[in-house]
């Protein structure tokens, strides 16, 4: 028996996105192109650039990546990612990321500055995702001060992925012709970025990016930048940092 390791489901993505009430909707009858969400190591730090105060860079992000749910049978095609659900999720991923970024620097003092500014649920509109918040908040009041601080991240950090990856399935397909797949099942982008995350975790690949200072996942130990799209030839802020340098060397000559 042939036996094929498939890593994950494929994604959709249409042509066009807009925001209708309250939620983000696709032009559903064209279809750009379907691809494997889990292949696009950069999807953690892309989903952390967003912000709320932006919502074109939102429908573009759309446009690249398709929705953030994922529409997996008929009985849901008119199911469409609520915008309260999705800024949660960008918010747990900001967290999450900068969270582990310290924690494999072991910087104490900035994972303290980490998880205290995540505590402050009052000041911030989109609070993380509540079944992990409820989670957290425990983590957070079962903690002493004498206790290790990277002993409670660490904590934090596994009951939000572990949350968040928890309705990942994994399939077995045994085809006519004897060939045996094995497949995860991936329903939401949100499920496929904790899981990225947690394996960037795992081999100590997460980096502070020189010109954004946004963490990401490397592709290379040489990399210094968010990674570049598909589409680019450079990353955008390795192209930034570059006009940015030659700029203060231009004004260095001047003076
Ligand atoms: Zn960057």
């Amino acid at each position: 028996m042939k036996l094929i390791d498939i890593f994950s489901n494929d994604f959709p993505v249409y042509t066009h996105y807009i925001m209708g009430d309250n939620a983000i909707l696709s032009n559903s009858s064209i279809f750009r192109k379907s691809y494997m969400p889990i292949t696009h190591r950069e999807l953690p730090s892309e989903i952390a650039k967003l912000n709320d105060k932006n919502i074109k860079s939102l429908l573009m992000f759309c446009k690249r990546y398709g929705d953030f749910g994922y529409e997996d049978n008929i009985e849901e095609i008119n199911f469409s990612p609520k915008i309260d659900w999705i800024w949660s999720h960008v918010n747990t991923v900001q967290f999450i990321l900068t969270l582990a970024f310290h924690l494999q620097q072991k910087d104490e003092r900035n994972i303290k500055r980490t998880i205290m500014k995540y505590c402050d649920y009052n000041s911030t509109n989109h609070k993380i995702n509540f079944s992990t918040s409820v989670k957290f908040k425990a983590s957070i009041k079962s903690w002493s001060y004498n206790e290790d601080l990277s002993f409670l991240a660490h904590q934090i950090l596994n009951d939000i992925v572990n949350e968040n990856i928890s309705s990942v399935k994994r399939i077995v397909n045994m085809k006519k012709d004897g060939i045996f797949k094995k497949t995860f099942i991936f329903e939401t982008l949100f499920e496929v970025t904790y899981w990225l995350i947690l394996d960037a975790v795992e081999k100590c690949e997460i980096r502070k990016c020189d010109q954004c200072n946004i963490p990401f996942i490397i592709n290379n130990k040489r990399q210094k930048f968010c990674p570049k799209l598909e589409f680019q030839s450079e990353s955008n802020c390795a192209l930034l940092y570059r006009q940015r340098k030659r700029l203060e060397k231009l004004e260095e000559n001047v003076d």
